[in-house]
This record gives structure tokens, C-alpha cells and sequence, in this order.
């Protein structure tokens, strides 16, 4: 779904706007302005990509040191019971 940023000259508000083929004109939600500025959102995007890819990166991670406190932790109970 595409989502826009536009701001608004007559106030300076900036906002984001899920346009839809259905979806009306965009108008600035503070001062009801219809001539408003349409922002590229294409880097927000990109972005929003790396984030997604830090994000399973840092997933990958954490599951990594999960497996490995898991391992340690079963270790440990071996231990005590011997
Ligand atoms: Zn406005």
C-alpha cells in the first residue's frame, strides 16, 4: 500500500497519507489545506528496507545467544545433578 508524505505550505504541517484508489484527495489534517506538497518518499523506504534487514540480522542473533544460554543452562543442570 502506498503511503505518501506530504506537507502542508500553508502551515508547514507534515504528515503521512495512505492513498488508496478509493481513498479522497489528500488535505493537511491541521488546517484542512488541499494544495499540499508531496514529499519522495523514496528514501523512507529504503530505509524501512535496512531496518527490516538490521532487524533479522539482530533476530539471527539473538537466536544465536538463545541457543547458546540454552545449551549452558542444560550444562549446568548436568552438573548439579552429577
Ligand atoms: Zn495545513
Amino acid at each position: 500500500m502506498p503511503i505518501y508524505e506530504y506537507e502542508c505550505p500553508q502551515c508547514g504541517h507534515r504528515f503521512e497519507y495512505l492513498v488508496l484508489s478509493s481513498t479522497p484527495a489528500a488535505e493537511c489534517p491541521s488546517c484542512g489545506n488541499r494544495d499540499l506538497k508531496q514529499l519522495i518518499s523514496l528514501c523512507s523506504m529504503s530505509s524501512e528496507t535496512t531496518r527490516q534487514a538490521n532487524l533479522s540480522a539482530a533476530h539471527k542473533k539473538a537466536a544465536g545467544v538463545r541457543g547458546e544460554k540454552t545449551r549452558e543452562e542444560h550444562k549446568h543442570l548436568h552438573e548439579h545433578y552429577d
